[in-house]
């Protein structure tokens, strides 16, 4: 499959605040796929932000010498800061076991508990659909697991009443969210110029010494691949450095599909 980048949009500026919750599979998934879009949606839009960290991160490591119990701590310790770097404050861990993930109906109700609490606009989310990337990486099935928890949670069970009565109890009610984000996605609709957040990004990624390193190893290492491939992102695009996102948006008014294709053609070509 080849992604057609002329079609890609650049994701618009929304004016009225708003609260997003990004869902991953593991501690440091976020930092490596869209801190850059976190920086820009806290800093630019005033949004506010809650990290959903699937796993326990326990199987971040083949030191037979470090125990599962203090990895766990370890890394929960790195992703608070990494979280802090770009601004977010709120980070909740769903603790399940690392390396092994399915998407249970258990982890899809702690996700729509979380989006219904926080009334997210949008969500955002490891593309389920993403078997391969490139020609050499296979996608982690924890990360195809977390997205499909995801989406299923953001619809139909964010919104439908009769489904998980139990968060009625606990006082959860029904939230519509209005637009879902997929990363590490093969089939992207939009781009995020994240140029004025690389930066940031990088000092995010670097608090996760306990998988990439610090100093020259994460100059020369995880820094310089991610940079990479956002420089390569970007001349994609015509920009330095880009994320991709497949996005829906559920909050517009409906109209046909060919309508909203002949729009998109439109503003395509207007931006030639
Ligand atoms: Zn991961």
């Amino acid at each position: 499959m080849s992604i057609d980048y002329d079609r890609l949009e650049p994701i618009p500026q929304r004016d009225e605040p708003y609260h997003i919750v990004v869902t991953a599979a593991h501690h440091d998934d976020i930092e490596f796929g869209v801190a850059g879009s976190v920086a820009r949606w806290i800093r630019d839009e005033g949004a506010t932000v809650t990290y959903v960290i699937i796993t326990d991160g326990g199987a971040g490591s083949n030191d037979p010498d470090m125990t599962r119990e203090a990895l766990v701590e370890l890394r929960r310790a790195e992703q608070d800061e990494a979280a802090a770097r770009v601004g977010v404050s709120d980070v909740r861990y769903l603790g399940y076991p690392d390396g092994c993930l399915q998407a249970t109906l258990d982890l899809r109700r702690d996700i729509t508990r979380i989006i219904r609490e926080t009334k997210a606009y949008r969500v955002v989310c490891q593309d389920p659909t993403t078997y391969f990337v490139h020609a050499s990486y296979i996608n982690h099935p924890d990360h195809r697991a977390a997205g499909e928890a995801t989406v299923y949670a953001a619809f139909p069970s964010a919104e439908t009443r009769p489904i998980f009565p139990e968060l009625l109890a606990e006082g959860y009610e029904p939230h519509k969210i209005g637009e879902l984000y997929l990363n590490l996605t093969q089939a992207p609709t939009h781009y995020h110029d994240i140029s004025c957040a690389i930066e940031l990004k990088m000092a995010a990624l670097g608090a996760h010494a306990s998988q990439i390193g610090a100093g020259e190893d994460y100059e020369n290492g995880a820094k310089k691949w991610v940079m990479q491939s956002n420089r390569d992102g970007g001349k994609m695009v015509g920009v330095d450095y880009a994320e991709y996102f497949r996005v829906l948006k559920f909050d517009a008014e409906r109209k046909s599909w060919y309508e909203e294709e002949m729009e998109r053609r439109q503003r395509a070509a207007a931006l030639k």
